[in-house]
């Protein structure tokens, strides 16, 4: 099944006010099926593995989301990947976004110019993680090798 947060109306800001972010260690989560997505907008035919593992990582620190009636857990989180000193492997040397109308659902949707719609944004984007069954796999193959 595809998500419906597979398609969703990106930012138009192209600013540099959430250069932070970019550099934090923690770049935007993204949402199912922005790793394709990003992939075709740079031009690759199709989603390599070579390119998933060298862009993206799984990290444990989605946001939370009820995985029963009584409890709740975090849901597992692709970001894209780091350099050696924290900086998102997209942000350019000018500190922009190279892949501003593909960014991932975070960067676009919560760390945009617009925060204030972030909170229920993330919460839809936990439900559709939990739901996808792609982004669960693509996240434990990546979190197997980058384990060694
Ligand atoms: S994908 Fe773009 S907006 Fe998101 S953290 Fe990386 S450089 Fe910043």
């Amino acid at each position: 099944m595809i998500s419906k947060l597979a398609v969703f109306e990106r930012s138009v800001c192209g600013c540099t006010e959430c250069k932070s972010s970019c550099e934090s260690g923690k770049p935007g989560m993204l949402a199912p099926c922005d790793i394709d997505r990003i992939a075709e907008y740079l031009g690759l035919k199709e989603t390599t593995e070579e390119f998933t593992l060298k862009m993206f990582q799984a990290c444990d620190d989605g946001p939370e989301v009820a995985i029963s009636e009584r409890s709740d857990a975090r849901a597992p989180a692709l970001r894209p990947a780091v350099r050696a000193d924290g900086s998102c492997v997209f942000l350019s040397d000018e500190g922009r976004c190279m892949i501003h109308p593909v960014a991932p659902f975070e960067c676009s949707r919560v760390n945009a110019c617009d925060p204030v719609s972030g909170a229920a944004a993330m919460k839809k984007l936990a439900q559709a993680v939990r739901d996808s069954i792609d982004y669960i796999m693509h996240w434990t193959w990546i979190r197997e090798r980058q384990n060694g």
